[in-house]
């Protein structure tokens, strides 16, 4: 179907591409029209739908082949034409299929067994910002346009707005992959550099999956295993806040149940088990009090307020929609607005770790971060910790 579909489109003269000799096969022709100067192919939906429909279709054929020759009359006989040609194995190579899906979970049940890794300590989704400088400049002026230095800081600056004005993201799909691919790649490089000490912390390994959301915006879930460190024999652990939620679900704590700091300072288990860079759930708020404002001078200050620019811009505030966190139920399943919290610690209601959130009016809102990621990526980059004493459960 390709072939006629496409026949002026062939790199290597008329007709299918397997015709000639050295015509180079679907993979060579894939990349050839991927990367193309001339750029209407690569724009064209149907054509990349084509595309993967004619893949799928020979994994399946060639795949079904195979199993017939290793397993002769099997499944020669039936009744349904597809089902002949192509069987009903669902092979685990396909991208998104149920078999792919658990093949997926049984690697991650390999790794996170106790003779392996163990459970992760943390997990970074780092998103795409479809206002990241080259996004705006290839949209502009075409493929490989070097940004301007506005247009550098613009995804600080501009609003979102639904008018005429906002550029064409969604023709763009070829730039937004390579983009995404580019920046996640510069952020492995600089934070998820193996046995070297970063600012997410002491890295021994991680492993990460990017998903297409809905929208079919690209996202990296990527878990990270740090180094662990040896406890001090007299070592406590924090108290877990108690639950007082009613029913059995988790819940955000009732506004009632205030919680006290402790009298001396304790770092939560998190940070006692691993070596884990900071993840904050606050704005950052400069102390100015005291002597020479607090020891910050203008520099230092001029960067708090870029982070707090950032934070709100990219956005780091979580706003509740019914079609994500509220779909189905009357709470937010993020558990969002989280209530003032004077340290990090596991709270029983939530069944998650509740950061520290120390001024509510400020805090609540406050998507969980590393604020040396948040400050490197033009997009938003998410970090959730889980606590070493209990189970994936709360990965879930
Ligand atoms: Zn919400």
């Amino acid at each position: 179907m390709m072939p006629n579909a496409g026949r002026v489109c062939t790199p290597y003269g008329t007709g299918s591409l397997l015709s000639e000799v050295g015509a180079g096969g679907p993979l060579r022709y894939a990349r050839n029209r991927c990367a193309c100067i001339q750029s209407w192919f690569r724009r064209n939906p149907l054509w990349a739908f084509w595309k993967l429909d004619y893949q799928i279709k020979s994994d399946l054929f060639f795949g079904h082949k195979r199993r017939q020759a290793r397993t002769p009359g099997q499944a020669a006989g039936s009744e349904y034409h597809t089902a002949r040609l192509f069987g009903t194995a669902i092979p685990s190579n396909i991208p998104e299929s149920t078999a792919w899906w658990k093949k997926q979970q049984k690697d991650l049940f390999a790794i996170t067994d106790e003779a392996e890794h163990g459970l992760m300590q943390n997990m970074v989704t780092i998103s795409h910002n479809d206002y990241c400088p080259e996004m705006l400049a290839a949209i502009r002026r075409g493929a490989f346009a070097a940004p301007t230095e506005e247009e550098k800081v613009e995804y600080l600056l501009t609003r979102v707005r639904r008018d005429r004005q906002r550029p064409r993201f969604e023709n763009f799909a070829f730039e937004h992959v390579l983009s995404f691919q580019r920046r996640v790649q510069a952020t492995k490089q600089h934070f998820f550099a193996r046995n070297k000490r970063t600012p997410l912390g002491d890295l021994q390994d991680w492993w990460d999956r990017t998903e297409a959301q809905k929208r079919a915006a690209l996202h990296a879930h990527i878990l990270c295993w740090l180094r662990r460190r040896e406890l001090d024999p007299a070592y406590r652990p924090l108290r877990a806040i108690p639950k007082t939620a009613v029913g059995t679900e988790q819940k955000q704590r009732p506004k009632a149940q205030v919680v006290e700091a402790p009298q001396e300072h304790q770092e939560d288990a998190v940070y006692q088990h691993a070596f884990v860079g900071r993840v904050s759930g606050e704005m950052p708020r400069p102390n100015v009090n005291g002597d020479a404002w607090g020891g910050y001078d203008v520099e230092k200050l001029r960067i708090a307020g870029l982070a707090r620019g950032i934070l709100l811009r990219l956005p780091y505030l979580h706003s509740c929609t019914p079609n994500y966190c509220l779909k189905d139920r009357s709470s937010c399943r993020l558990f969002f607005p989280w209530p003032e919290q004077p340290y990090q610690v596991f709270d029983d209601n939530t069944e998650r770790v509740a950061l520290a959130r120390r001024l509510q009016e400020d805090d609540q809102w406050v998507v969980p971060h590393n604020l040396y990621l948040t400050m490197f990526s033009p997009s938003s980059v998410n970090v959730l910790c889980f606590d070493p004493q209990r189970g994936a459960d709360q990965a879930r």
